[in-house]
């Protein structure tokens, strides 16, 4: 069985395309298949070492391959690496395999967000300020005794008015109208 290593030059890559793809990896019993390993329940002889009882087992949840005699082990990838002597890439590119790359974040995407969350947490203080400053005119005008000391506050009556209709776009104003507060620096 030590013969097997070029066995990869009747199986070209474009043999594995139409395997079931499980993680970007094809079915290892394809990969098994396609090499000339035969399995019966998932046993079958070993390309790793003079195997003349079944010793190779293949564990099809796990995509992987285990031989209890000489113990090589590993899933397609590793299969197809010591089966044809090929480095980690030049194995991928034998089965026909991108090399899978971690998700990258979109660093416009990200500002974005940032940008939004950095708003979003403006107008929930501008809200809050807004009607704590709302309540605290309302609270000096109530605890005023006549309508000549009332009128001693009116540039605070004035900003009532401006207040309320803060309160009112920062709580259900669209993000263009808050825009419009937001850059007024109010
Ligand atoms: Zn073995």
């Amino acid at each position: 069985m030590a013969g097997r290593t070029n066995g990869g030059a009747e199986h070209p890559p474009g043999d594995y395309r139409g395997a079931v793809m499980i993680d970007g990896k094809p079915d290892i019993e394809d990969v098994l298949q396609a090499e000339g390993i035969e399995t019966r329940r998932g046993w079958g002889l070993c390309p790793f070492h003079e195997d003349k009882h079944p010793s190779f087992k293949i564990n099809r949840d796990r995509q992987t391959f285990h031989c209890f005699s000489c113990g090589a082990h590993g899933d397609a990838i590793d299969f197809i690496q010591k089966l044809h002597n090929l480095d980690f890439k030049n194995a991928l590119k034998y089965l026909g395999m991108t090399p899978g790359r971690p998700p990258m974040v979109d660093p416009k995407q990200q500002r974005k967000r940032e940008l939004l969350a950095d708003f979003e947490q403006w107008r929930r203080d501008k809200y809050n300020d807004a009607c704590d400053f709302y309540n605290d005119i309302w609270h000096v005008l109530r605890a005023c005794k006549d309508m000549e000391e009332i009128s001693q506050h009116a540039p605070m009556i004035h900003q009532l008015s401006q207040i309320e209709n803060e309160i009112l776009v920062l709580s259900e104003g669209n993000h263009a109208e808050q825009y419009e507060l937001y850059s007024a620096g109010i």
